[in-house]
């Protein structure tokens, strides 16, 4: 039997319903039919100019938004849009700006150890032991996990955003221009760690970049 690759996307498009008056609706073809396969360990790199569709299609492969046609598989299983029990085990995203993708109010230790509570079996020992390990792997210390997410600076938190995403050890890795809100100097740094944590863990990426070198390092 052939396996099948680890992401299968088929006919999958966008369009958005705009209103532009009270009776007036502008459809905007965000994606067009669009069809690849990923197989494991590869790194996919989508590049466009701003507007071009790359977040429609991150997000709807993370399963926030629906498209409007096409299906997608992880491990030859169909998702489901409203399943995110299934798909967060299967694929985590990291987005642009970690200011509004983490929850301020919450500690860094929480943020790590609730995708384990709702989605594994692990005691609240296993879990502690896996939220540290986390955060050493992205390069940050135990003592993080008490730190509340705007005590930290943007590079911090991006590695807090990573941290999150590979909690749950996840097949796919999908980062959405996650460098971009960086200094020049933190940016070049998250980069080689990112990439030397994607061969270390030997995990799928795709991501998503207006900068066509920094998709040729990746
Ligand atoms: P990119 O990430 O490449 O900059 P986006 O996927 O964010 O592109 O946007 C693609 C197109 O879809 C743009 O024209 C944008 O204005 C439009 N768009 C994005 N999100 C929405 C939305 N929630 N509602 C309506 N139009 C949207
Ligand atoms: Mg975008």
């Amino acid at each position: 039997m052939i396996e099948p690759s680890l992401l299968q996307v088929r006919g999958l498009s966008k369009t958005y319903q705009n209103r532009t008056g009270l009776f007036r609706r502008q459809a905007v073809e965000a994606i067009k039919p669009l069809s690849f396969d990923l197989e494991v360990g590869q790194t996919l790199a989508i590049v466009g100019e701003a507007g071009s569709g790359k977040s429609t299609l991150a997000r709807i492969l993370a399963g926030m938004i629906e498209p409007t046609s096409g299906d997608i598989a992880i491990d030859g299983q169909l998702m489901v849009h409203g399943d995110y029990q299934t798909r967060c085990k299967l694929l985590r995203m990291i987005f642009q700006d970690p200011n509004t993708s983490l929850n301020r109010k919450i500690r860094v230790g929480q943020i790590l150890e609730t995708p384990l509570r709702l989605n594994t079996e692990m005691t609240e020992e296993e879990r502690r032991e896996k939220v540290v390990q986390t955060l050493r792997m992205v390069g940050m210390l135990p003592d993080h996990a008490l730190f509340y997410p705007q005590m930290l600076s943007s590079g911090q938190q991006q590695r807090v955003a990573l941290a999150r995403a590979l909690v749950l050890s996840p097949g796919l890795l999908l980062l959405d221009e996650p460098l971009s809100a960086l200094d020049a100097l933190v940016r070049t740094h998250l980069r080689s760690e990112i990439r030397a944590l994607q061969q270390r863990l030997g995990i799928t990426t795709i991501m998503v970049t207006h900068d066509q070198e920094e998709a040729m390092t990746m």
